[in-house]
């Protein structure tokens, strides 16, 4: 591997590759181009590392895939010195490997902080990538790779009188740094996906009063964290490369057990055994429970039904039970993770508003109004989710061919060849992009191979002499025609979710992710590299 090259100064604006982004897909896609003995810079919004982490500082936070699994895979030594705390590590540990791994790459000095990047348009004439930053900087680059996140634009529900709310306002996806105190306070959580769940627990600890504004129940089910100890971290060590292949070979990145049994094949006993089981281990392998639940509605509902009778056992108040149960397709929203989640709601401090079928009808300056009723409160939080999979993408003035917009081609939803590359935009990659099955598997392994992609990618253009690759429109409209066939066949396109991109007003319903399972989407990327990078036009 060729060793980094010299640091640029501050007014050099031209590079071999830009980056957007310095969360865990930029931090890796810097060193590999730096392998490749490139000259590469990232623009990061924030002020520092670690993308979603660096941001989702809202209480409970913590990454719901085992932390063991939820890292880096490129480098034995890094895996080897990086000890886990716990089976889910919080945020702030998530962060501080994150971190680790720019100290000990030395990859900060190419990272440029506090940088957003508002426009790219590639220059036929020059062949290069021309970037512009919020703050007036210009640079350019041969390649230009998008390393913006999945879940990194956050949705602001447009609610009636919020300008006025006098108290404070606080989004889960955007946390303050310095620590909020809820002591005191009177607090109003609207949402209750992923993020509300895990705060909710923590928050009650706390306030006053909670309101718990639900729109939608959510499914969950215990994550059952516990500490690692020496031994185990040692056992985990051991096992790395074992548990890295057996990973690359499950559906979804990701080591738990599958049942390849149909969940309507075996006796009532059976069944509820086996979700017991998992129930009792915790985590999200509770969908693994059975071969069909995301394919058969009617093996669906023994989950769901299992999950619901778990619901009216934890929480005490009938009434409250029921509201907290959801009735749709388990496993189509995201499945959550809690701790102590429903039994919250037995603390006498937390109101659940269920306004399921209605909306919040407006914020006062002192609260807000739902159900006819004026709950009043000191803080706000937004638990609103995100613009998935596009919001970054599309926040950004991209330009490809023709000064053809990127936000105009995907008017009517992302198009994409492999996730990676679109027709029309040369040179430019895409990092976990729509169409590929990113955020339905382990991100990090599904990172990791974007970025050995595009690395060998760059390496085979560069060898040959080559200056531009780009998708071509067949290679593109077959794959974005597969990523819907797929979907089509799997539950999981059937409510209204992000993945559909349902949870923003305006957006086109289309499943963003590729939900055919990741070794099947490798071996993919891997013929169309065999195969002379079918489906891309090289020159
Ligand atoms: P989310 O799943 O999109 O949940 C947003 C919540 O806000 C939903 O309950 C939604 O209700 C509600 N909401 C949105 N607009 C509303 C409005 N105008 N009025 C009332 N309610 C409204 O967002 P998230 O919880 O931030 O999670 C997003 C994703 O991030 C997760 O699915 C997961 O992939 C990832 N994540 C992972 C972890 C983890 O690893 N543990 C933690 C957090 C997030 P509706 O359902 O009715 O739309």
């Amino acid at each position: 591997m060729a060793p980094p090259q010299e640091h640029q100064s501050e007014s050099d604006s031209s590079w071999d590759a830009i980056v957007v982004g310095a969360g865990f897909a930029g931090l890796f896609m810097l060193h590999r181009l730096r392998g490749l003995g490139m000259r590469a810079v990232v623009f990061e919004a924030g002020g520092g590392v670690g993308g979603t982490w660096y941001w989702n500082r809202y209480p409970g936070a913590r990454c719901d895939v085992e932390s063991v699994q939820y890292s880096y895979q490129f480098s034995a030594e890094l895996q080897q010195e990086w000890d886990w705390s716990e089976k889910y590590a919080t945020q702030a540990e998530i962060l501080r490997y994150a971190e680790h791994v720019a100290d000990r790459f030395d990859l900060r000095r190419d990272i440029r902080f506090h940088t957003r990047v508002s426009a790219a348009s590639f220059d036929e004439t020059a062949r290069l990538w021309r970037i512009e930053t919020e703050d007036g900087q210009r640079a350019s680059a041969p390649f230009c790779v998008m390393a913006t996140g999945c879940l990194s634009t956050t949705n602001h529900p447009r609610l009636e009188g919020f300008d006025d709310f006098r108290g404070r306002v606080l989004h889960t996806g955007t946390w303050p740094h310095e620590p909020v105190s809820f002591r005191g306070s009177r607090v109003g959580i609207i949402g209750t996906g992923s993020s509300a769940i895990q705060s909710i627990p923590v928050i009650a600890e706390e306030a006053d009063h909670l309101y718990v504004f639900q729109r939608t129940p959510n499914y969950s089910v215990p994550a059952r964290n516990a500490p690692l100890d020496v031994v185990e971290r040692a056992d985990i060590k051991a096992s790395y490369p074992v548990l890295r292949e057996t990973a690359a070979r499950m559906f979804s990145g990701i080591v738990f057990r599958y049942n390849p049994d149909s969940a309507l094949a075996v006796s009532d006993d059976d069944r509820r055994q086996e979700y017991e089981r998992r129930w009792a281990h915790g985590g999200v392998s509770f969908m693994g429970a059975f071969a069909d639940l995301l394919f058969d509605r009617r093996a669906n509902e023994t989950a769901a039904a299992f999950v619901r009778s778990k619901i009216s056992e934890i929480v005490h108040d009938p009434v409250v039970a029921d509201a907290l149960s959801p009735t749709d397709i388990i496993g189509c929203k995201r499945l959550c993770v809690d701790t102590d989640y429903y039994a919250t709601f037995n603390r006498p401090n937390v109101t659940l508003v269920d306004i399921r079928g209605t909306a919040i009808e407006r914020i006062t300056p002192d609260g807000v109004i739902a159900k006819g009723s004026e709950y009043a409160v000191d803080t706000l939080v937004l638990a609103t989710g995100f613009d998935a999979m596009t919001g970054a993408l599309n926040r950004i003035d991209i330009r490809g061919r023709d000064g053809r917009r990127l936000k105009d081609k995907w008017r009517d939803g992302p198009r994409a060849f492999l996730g990676l590359s679109c027709a029309g935009f040369p040179n430019l990659f895409t990092i976990t992009g729509p169409g590929s099955p990113s955020v339905l598997t382990n991100m990090l392994p599904s990172i990791e191979q974007h970025v050995e992609w595009i690395t060998a990618c760059i390496a085979h253009l560069r060898n040959r002499g080559l200056g531009c690759i780009e998708a071509t429109d067949d290679a593109e409209d077959a794959w974005v025609q597969h990523v819907a066939d797929v979907a089509g066949g799997n539950l999981r396109s059937q409510c209204s979710s992000w993945y559909v991109g349902a949870n923003v007003p305006g957006k086109p319903r289309v499943f963003s992710p590729y939900i055919g399972g990741f070794p099947q989407y490798v071996r993919q990327c891997e013929d169309v590299v065999a195969a002379g990078y079918r489906g891309f036009a090289l020159s």
